[in-house]
């Protein structure tokens, strides 16, 4: 079986700033992978990394079996970046626009079809967003910001998603709620990247683990990083005042 994400030996410094050392990791179909570290420990390069956003130094990614210079289905990966949840879009755009932009790469230069317009509905009304589709997405709440931008990747048949941090500002029950939808996703089948701070909400949703500060401290099932010491190992004296909050 390919896998969908598979980076190896990579590399990346912003100057001569080391970002991220020598990881290698593989993210498999259908996996809920939990992407943790301290503050400033590189993941959200890696993430970047992976789906192709910045090139690494050295190393090389392969996604869906495809090394990324030859890949060419962006459709398959829906990333939700912290800007596009934490700040939001000043483009006086509604959320259903947001949605339809999804279907672009599978129309090109024709118009929506009723098909596309369907495929739509059913993204609005998996994410729970469909009453609010004519509001312009600079007028939402964090959360329901998060939800457009999911229904985006849901309208473009993402198999692929990736988040990060995507509950930043986002109150108690509507972040239970949102990873209520994540784990609905990936029980029908969506792979997913999630970064969180958060390690109680990663060590309860997430199948696999990947333990990172620079370099990679754990990559393996979320059962054999609890028992490990990667947590204190990768963030040091943090890990242990972080890990309190559960
Ligand atoms: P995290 O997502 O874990 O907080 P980042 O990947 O954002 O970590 O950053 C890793 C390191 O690289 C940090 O020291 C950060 O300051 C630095 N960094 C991130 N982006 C840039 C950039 N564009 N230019 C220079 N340094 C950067």
């Amino acid at each position: 079986m390919t896998s969908v994400i598979d980076i190896t030996d990579v590399s990346l410094s912003y100057g001569d700033t080391p970002a991220v050392s020598d990881v290698s990791l593989t993210v498999e179909t259908g996996e809920f992978l939990g992407l943790i570290g301290p503050n400033g420990s590189g993941k959200t390069t890696l993430l970047h990394i992976m789906l192709g956003l910045l090139e690494p130094d050295t190393g090389s990614v392969e996604l869906f079996g495809t090394p990324i210079d030859a890949f060419d289905e962006g459709h398959r990966i829906g990333y939700v970046s912290q800007q596009s949840t934490n700040k939001g879009s000043s483009m006086p755009v509604t959320v259903r626009e947001i949605v339809e932009m999804g279907r672009f790469s599978h129309v090109g230069s024709r118009r929506l079809g009723a098909d596309d317009h369907a495929i739509v509905d059913d993204a609005l009304e998996t994410v729970n967003i469909d009453t609010l589709q004519h509001r312009r997405v600079n007028a939402l709440s964090g959360g329901q910001r998060q939800r457009a931008y999911i229904a985006r990747a849901l309208a473009s048949e993402a198999d692929l998603l990736a988040l990060d941090e995507p509950t930043v500002g986002v109150d108690a029950e509507s972040r239970d709620q949102f990873y209520g939808l994540l784990d609905d996703l990936n029980n029908n089948g969506i792979t997913i990247v999630l970064i969180e701070h958060d390690i109680g909400v990663v060590t309860d949703r997430a199948s696999r683990i990947a333990c990172i500060n620079r370099e990679l401290f754990h990559h393996g099932d979320t059962a054999s990083f609890v028992e490990s010491n990667a947590l204190a190992d990768a963030y040091g004296a943090s890990g242990r005042i972080v890990h309190h909050h559960h």
